[in-house]
């Protein structure tokens, strides 16, 4: 993976925060959460510059959050989003084993039809049970 062309079609500049930070969630297939990423990164980042580019990088099309149980927002890399088309219609899992959480990005979630006068701006939908890997 270039980092510097991903940043780039992304149209980011590379920042060493930055570049850690995408390095870090492409290297893990489970969500990561603020904490997770803050522990991993040059402790040299500060929680702020951490948090700005998570920000950015949602913003962007990068990454999009994950609603845990637990009440944490996680962070995953979005697969083929960009700044106009950012939307996550997919199923999230939660084991109960290892405790990751990952995107299922091929299982869409199905169609909720909401009583009239209410309006969806977001689905989520989280699983949880135990994973593949520890099955
Ligand atoms: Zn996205
Ligand atoms: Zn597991
Ligand atoms: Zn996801």
């Amino acid at each position: 993976m270039d980092l510097k062309n991903v940043l780039n079609n992304f149209k980011l500049k590379s920042t060493p925060c930055r570049a850690e930070v995408l390095t870090l969630l492409f290297n893990n297939e489970h969500a990561l959460s603020h904490s997770d990423i803050e522990q991993e990164v040059d402790h040299s980042f500060d929680r702020v510059t951490v948090y700005r580019t998570l920000k950015t990088f949602l913003d962007k099309g990068l990454i999009h959050k994950v609603l845990d149980d637990e009440g944490v927002t996680k962070y995953a890399l979005c697969s083929e989003c960009s700044k106009e088309e950012h939307n996550h219609e997919h199923v999230h899992f939660k084991c109960e084993q290892c405790g990751h959480t990952q995107c299922l990005d091929e299982i869409q979630i199905p169609d909720i039809s909401l009583p009239a006068g209410f309006k969806a701006h977001q689905k989520n939908l989280l699983i949880q049970g135990i994973c593949n890997q520890c099955n």
